[in-house]
C-alpha cells in the first residue's frame, strides 16, 4: 500500500487503511441513510437502526457472539475502560482484584493504575516468558488464591504474540473470574469465534480491521454485570449514552463481515509477504533479531531489534518513503522504552534497536522489496557513522 507520493505504508498496527467499501458504506450513511438510529417515528430512523442492527450481528459473529451481547462503543480503549471501571464500582465495597499480563496494552495498564490509585483494585502482574507468553500454571495460581477479572490479550500491539486466549477463557470460566480480552490486534486477523460461549468481555477496534476509527465494540454475554461510563440517553439498552455513531459503526459492520470472509485466504498472503520480508532483512542486516513467538504470531507481523543501531536513526532515514515504527503509536513521541519489551526481557542495545513493522491487506511484494532495501541500507549507514 502506498500513498499518492509513493510512500510505503507498513505501520498496519497502528491503523489500517479503511477498505473501500466499507468507506462506501460510511458514506452512505453520512450522506443518504443520515437518520438517528433512536429516531422510531420515520424511516429515516428505521433504516439507521437497520444499519445497526445488521453491524451488531456481523461484529457479533467475529467473536462467536449473540447480537444482545454486543456493546459499540468509541473504541477499544472506551470498551478496556468500560469493563475494568464497571467491574471495580460493582465489587461490592471491596478492592478489584485484577491479574494481568505486563504487555497488555497502556489502556489496560494506565485503567489498573488508575484504580489502584483510587483504592478500589488490586493487581498481581504475570509473568511472562521471553516471547510474551503467559504462564498458564500461574494464572491458575492466581485463580485459587482469589481474583476477580483477568486480563490477557489475544495478540500484542508490538511483538504480535497470539496468546492461548481460549484456553485462557475455560480456565477462567472454569473458576469464576472474568476474563478482559484486549483483542483489538487479533480482531479480524485471527479466529476468535471460540470466545463466544466463553463468557469473556472481548474488545475490538474498527480501525484494525479496514474500518474507520474512532468506533469499537465490547461483545459479552455479561454486559449486565457493567454499568455505563457515559451516562445519557436509553442508547444501546442504557449501557452508554449518546447519539449512535451510525456511520461508523455501519462501517465497523461491514469491515467485520467482510474480514470474516477474506481473513483466511487475506493472512495467508500477508504471512508470505512477512516471512520475504524478514528473510530479507536476516540476509542483509547483521545482527538482527526477530521478537516474538515465530509459531504464535500475527500474519502481520514482523518485530525486529537491530543490536547496535537506534531506531530512532533508522526510521528517521526511511521516513520519506517508508513507515514503520519504533513502538506504540500511543507511545511514539515517549522516550521510555517499550513496557512490552522490557517485560520480554530485552535489554539496552536490543531495546534501542527495535522496528515494529506491520503488513496488512494491501501490501505488495514491490513494498517488501523496497522496504528491505531502503531498510538495509539505512542500518547500514548509520553502522558506518557510527564506527567512525
Ligand atoms: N488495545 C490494543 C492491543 C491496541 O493495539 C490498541 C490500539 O492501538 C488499543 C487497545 C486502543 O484502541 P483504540 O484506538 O480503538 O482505542
Amino acid at each position: 500500500m502506498r500513498d499518492q507520493r509513493g510512500r510505503i505504508y507498513l505501520d498496519y498496527h497502528a491503523t489500517t487503511p479503511v477498505d473501500p467499501r466499507v468507506a462506501d458504506v460510511v458514506a452512505r450513511h453520512m450522506l443518504v441513510s443520515f437518520g438517528n438510529a433512536g429516531s422510531a417515528d420515520h424511516v429515516f430512523g428505521d433504516e439507521a437502526a437497520a444499519a445497526v442492527d445488521a453491524a451488531t450481528a456481523s461484529v457479533g459473529a467475529l467473536v462467536g457472539g449473540r447480537a444482545v451481547d454486543v456493546l459499540f462503543t468509541s473504541g477499544a480503549t472506551e470498551s478496556i475502560n468500560m469493563v475494568l471501571k464497571g467491574l471495580a464500582a460493582r465489587a461490592g465495597g471491596r478492592r478489584l482484584r485484577i491479574a494481568a499480563s505486563p504487555t497488555e496494552h497502556s489502556a489496560v495498564l494506565h485503567s489498573c493504575e488508575a484504580l489502584v490509585r483510587a483504592g478500589i483494585a488490586e493487581v498481581t502482574w504475570l509473568r511472562v516468558d521471553g516471547h510474551g507468553h503467559v504462564d498458564m500454571n500461574e494464572i491458575e495460581q492466581v485463580f485459587g488464591r482469589g481474583c476477580d477479572v483477568v486480563c490477557v490479550m489475544a495478540a500484542n500491539n508490538e511483538i504480535g504474540t497470539i496468546a492461548p486466549f481460549a484456553r485462557v477463557a475455560a480456565l477462567a470460566q472454569q473458576h469464576g473470574v472474568a476474563y478482559l480480552c484486549d483483542a483489538s490486534q487479533a480482531g479480524g486477523r485471527v479466529l476468535l469465534e471460540s470466545l463466544g460461549a466463553l463468557d469473556a468481555f472481548v474488545v475490538l477496534s474498527a480501525h484494525k480491521m479496514y474500518g474507520p476509527r474512532g468506533v469499537g465494540a465490547l461483545v459479552s454475554s455479561r454486559l449486565k454485570a457493567l454499568g455505563p461510563l457515559i451516562h445519557g440517553g436509553e442508547q444501546q439498552r442504557g449501557l452508554r449514552g449518546g447519539t449512535l455513531n451510525v456511520p461508523g459503526i455501519a462501517g465497523f459492520g461491514e469491515a467485520a463481515r467482510l474480514r470474516r470472509e477474506e481473513m483466511g485466504t487475506d493472512e495467508s498472503r500477508v504471512a508470505q509477504l512477512r516471512d520475504d520480508l524478514q528473510g530479507r532483512l536476516l540476509a542483509g542486516i547483521p545482527h538482527i533479531a526477530v521478537n516474538g513467538d515465530p509459531l504464535s504470531r500475527l500474519a502481520g507481523n514482523l518485530h525486529v531489534s537491530v543490536t547496535g543501531i537506534p531506531n530512532g536513526a533508522v526510521v528517521a532515514r526511511v521516513r520519506d518513503r517508508l513507515a514503520i515504527a519504533t513502538g506504540a503509536a500511543c507511545a511514539s513521541g515517549i522516550e521510555a522504552p517499550s513496557h512490552v519489551l522490557r517485560a520480554i526481557g530485552l535489554e539496552g542495545p536490543h531495546l534501542d534497536g527495535a522496528l515494529r513493522i506491520g503488513l496488512g491487506r494491501w501490501t505488495t511484494s514491490g513494498d517488501v522489496e523496497e522496504a528491505s532495501a531502503l531498510l538495509i541500507v539505512a542500518v547500514r549507514a548509520i553502522a558506518q557513522l557510527l564506527t567512525r
